[in-house]
C-alpha cells in the first residue's frame, strides 16, 4: 500500500527533524543521537518513506551513529573503483559510487 501524500510529507518532516537532533547530539550525547537515528529509520520503514539521499550518507547502518566527517567517520575517495568510502568508528565501511565529470 502506498503512503498517503500528506502523511508522507509529515513523516519526511519528522525524519528531517530527528536527523537534525541526531546531528546536534552526536558529540555530547551519542546514545541519544543513536536513538534519534534509530527512530528515523524505523519511521522510514514503518511508513514506507524513503530515507532522503542526504541522510543515507550520514548514518551508519551497522551502529546507527550519525556521521560527522572527520569526527566519527573517515571519508575517502577511491579512484580505482570510483567510490566515496565512509569508514565508521565502529569499523563498518560503506561505499557510494561517483562518476567523474566528462570533459
Ligand atoms: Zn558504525
Amino acid at each position: 500500500m502506498k503512503t498517503d501524500p500528506k502523511l508522507h510529507a509529515l513523516i519526511l518532516e519528522r525524519i528531517g527533524r530527528l536527523m537534525g537532533l541526531a546531528e546536534e547530539n552526536q558529540r555530547k550525547n551519542p546514545s541519544r543521537a543513536k536513538r534519534y537515528v534509530a527512530l528515523a529509520g524505523r519511521m522510514s520503514t514503518r511508513y514506507r518513506v524513503r530515507m532522503p539521499e542526504r541522510f543515507k550518507k550520514r548514518i551508519c547502518k551497522v551502529c546507527s551513529r550519525y556521521w560527522i566527517p572527520g569526527y566519527n567517520v573517515t571519508v575517502r575517495l577511491n579512484r580505482r573503483n570510483r567510490t566515496v568510502e565512509y569508514r565508521c568508528e565502529c569499523g563498518a565501511l560503506r561505499r557510494f559510487g561517483y562518476t567523474e565529470k566528462k570533459k
